[in-house]
């Protein structure tokens, strides 16, 4: 059985103070008695109160980034080592914000995912095409080569640490969502990719989550989906009573 998954990306959203506020309300309203594994994705300086902050909880922390190198002079950036020193074994990579905004690309994601398993990290792996792609039918391409490039160079004990994370460019932070039948239907044929090189065991076992305005009101039908396994959650991660209300109908 492979693991149900609610994961909220705060993005670059709250302070110390707001950190902990949104925490303490979480800890409040998230359902107790719930199968799924909750991940809260806070920035760098606020990821060790956090860890902290939730340490008698059943909710765990992730890193919304890393660096691909293990140390050295690269200025402002942080390391797997850095991350897990401070208890965080989780980390979001490949995000769209990343590949758009900060320019990295497959290349990149698989030196960063390679470097992230090497120390024992979780990644959760995003991907996902754009409008344009989807318009000219291009999507299941984007989608085959960005897994392809990224992902599969890792062995299969490997896949014990992988996260898929699939978010259409086009819905994140838009209001707009893929039906729960594009979903799943983007969902099985990531599956079968998946399948189609690492074999069945793998590709069952592989949790792979939706990500792009998932909110309380729509969240039930996506993951009432065969192959959609949770979701990553965006702008409703960071109202308590949202994602608390979205772990709930997991
Ligand atoms: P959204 O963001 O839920 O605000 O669309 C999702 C994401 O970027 O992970």
């Amino acid at each position: 059985m492979r693991q149900k998954i609610v994961a909220g990306n705060w993005k670059m959203n709250k302070n110390a103070e707001e950190t902990e506020d949104l925490l303490n309300e979480l800890i409040d309203k998230l359902p107790e008695d719930t199968q799924a594994t909750i991940i809260v994705a806070p920035s760098f300086v606020n990821l060790a109160s956090a860890v902290q902050h939730l340490e008698f909880t059943n909710i765990a922390v992730a890193a919304q980034n890393m660096h691909q190198t293990d140390s050295g002079a690269f200025t402002g950036e942080v390391s797997a080592d850095m991350l897990k020193s401070v208890g965080v074994n989780t980390v979001i990579l490949g995000h769209s914000e990343r590949r758009s905004y900060f320019g990295e690309t497959d290349a990149l994601i698989a030196d960063k995912t390679s470097t992230a398993l090497r120390n024992d990290m979780t990644v959760i792996f995003c991907f996902g095409e754009e409008l344009e792609d989807r318009k000219s039918g291009n999507h299941f391409n984007i989608v085959e080569n960005q897994l392809k490039d990224g992902l599969f160079h890792i062995s299969d004990s490997d896949w014990e640490k992988i996260v898929l994370a699939y978010e259409p460019v086009w819905a994140i932070g838009t209001g707009e969502t893929a039906s729960p039948d594009q979903a799943q239907e983007m969902h099985a044929f990531i599956r079968e990719t998946v399948r189609s090189k690492f074999g069945s065991t793998i590709a069952e076992n592989v949790s792979i989550l939706y990500g792009g305005s998932v909110k309380p009101d729509n969240s039930k039908e996506i993951f009432s989906k065969a192959d959609v396994d949770g979701g990553l959650i965006g702008g409703a991660a960071l109202k308590a009573s949202d994602f608390a209300a979205i772990v709930s109908g997991i």
